[in-house]
This record gives C-alpha cells, sequence and structure tokens, in this order.
C-alpha cells in the first residue's frame, strides 16, 4: 500500500519551512527491470522519491536533513546549471539536480542511479527521445574507465541497449561474456545479447531474463536426451563404444 502525508519541512540548507508531500510507505512486489527499475506500487511512486526546497532549490529525500557538502554544493555553478535545465517536468529536474550533486561530490554510482531515474519519469511521460538522452547521460556519469560492480555494468549493458547505442552494448555484452559468469549474471548477459541482436531496446524484467533462459536450459536438455536416446538405439549390442 502506497500512502502519503503532507508535512511541513524545515529546510537543512537555508531553514526555510515549507509543505511538502512526503512518502510515507509502499510496496514493490513482483520483478524489479533489468535497469533496477523496482516493480509493484514503488514504480509509481518515483516522482515523490526527492522533495525540494521552494525557496533555495535543495533536493533531498528528505530537505530537512543533509550534511555540509550538500549545503556547500548549493554554491557552486554545477547546482544552478542543473537547476536551470529546461524540462518541464519538475521531477526529471529534481533527479539531474541531485546527479549532480552525486557528480559533484565524486560518487559515480549515485549520479548515474539519478539520471537513470530521471528517464524513468520521462518513460512514464511517454517522452521517448527524452528518456534516451537521460540514458545516454546516465552512461556518461560512470566515465571511460574500469567499473569493478557486476551489477552496475548490467544495468549499464540495459541502460545502454534501451537508448539503441548497439555498438557500445554488444561490446560491454562480450565483455561480460568473456568473463565466463556464472548464475544469475549469465542468463542475464545472454538474455541481453538475444535482444542486441534483434536491436530490441524494449523493457523487460530480470524475471523474464532468467525464465526464458531457464526456458532454453529445459529445451537444451530435452534435445540432449533425445540425442543421447537417439544415439543409443544406433549403437547395436556388442559393438565398440
Ligand atoms: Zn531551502
Amino acid at each position: 500500500m502506497t500512502s502519503y502525508d503532507r508535512e511541513k519541512l524545515r529546510c537543512y540548507c537555508c531553514g526555510k519551512s515549507s509543505e511538502q508531500t512526503v512518502l510515507m510507505s509502499t510496496n514493490s512486489f513482483g520483478s524489479p527491470d533489468l535497469d533496477q527499475r523496482p516493480a509493484g506500487m514503488a514504480r509509481s511512486t518515483i516522482a515523490s522519491r526527492l522533495l525540494e526546497c521552494p525557496y533555495c532549490g535543495y533536493v533531498a529525500g528528505s530537505i530537512d536533513r543533509g550534511d555540509a557538502k550538500a549545503r556547500a554544493f548549493l554554491d557552486t555553478a554545477e547546482f544552478r546549471a542543473a537547476s536551470l535545465e529546461p524540462f518541464s517536468d519538475p521531477a526529471a529536474r529534481r533527479f539531474l539536480v541531485r546527479a549532480a550533486q552525486a557528480a559533484y561530490e565524486g560518487d559515480r554510482r549515485a549520479a548515474f542511479t539519478y539520471m537513470l531515474a530521471a528517464a524513468w519519469v520521462a518513460d512514464d511521460k511517454k517522452q521517448t527521445s527524452q528518456a534516451t538522452a537521460f540514458r545516454l547521460r546516465a552512461a556518461e556519469q560512470l566515465g571511460d574507465g574500469p567499473i569493478r560492480s557486476i551489477d552496475t555494468r548490467l544495468e549499464l549493458l540495459d541502460v545502454l541497449r534501451r537508448a539503441s547505442n548497439w555498438e557500445r552494448a554488444a561490446a560491454l555484452a562480450d565483455e561480460l561474456t568473456a568473463e565466463g559468469l556464472g548464475h544469475p549474471f549469465a542468463p542475464i548477459v545472454a538474455f541481453h545479447r538475444r535482444k542486441l541482436a534483434a536491436k530490441d531496446s524494449g523493457r523487460y524484467t530480470i524475471q523474464e531474463a532468467h525464465r526464458r533462459e531457464r526456458g532454453n536450459d529445459e529445451a537444451n536438455a530435452e534435445m540432449l536426451k533425445l540425442l543421447a536416446h537417439h544415439l543409443q538405439k544406433r549403437r547395436t549390442p556388442g559393438s565398440p563404444t
């Protein structure tokens, strides 16, 4: 059950109070998408994840909390640039501001996640080209250096595929395949490879990727059984094996 409440919050950065709609509870039953967007009711709460102070523009999950770094960020050119991005959707812009803050603080993974959330907002609004642009910007947040986390690389693979960046997505899929990852990662990489071959930029869940791969395993096992049976029948008793 998703519930909201109206609360008067005092901004951590400027000290002024404002009425805010605060997300109190939700659920995420079901499989997340391949880019970790949650299922269930949590899916539709994306626009309420971040609050914004109407006076100073501070953006946070709870604007009554923060730290010195968050306060200092409000004085940067990066904050001003993100605040002034020309998007009509306030939820997407809040994620952009937060992504800029994470990037400023050197947290590439968080910057990627916030930028990706802006793409989800655009997805919901059926702003396809905007969603693609946000996905490409999310990928940029991770930089060109090596990424150690498998989870982040799998999310990046989905981000690139959904942005129709086939070349980069295929290169990443090849790289992940060459690493010989086991379960639960390998079926996801294999699933992406099939979608990339079909130039499919659609949205799929982690469960769908695993289900289809399991289906293939079952089909393969069935084929091996048939083959063994076939070979057995061909073999005559007493013949060399
Ligand atoms: Zn404020």
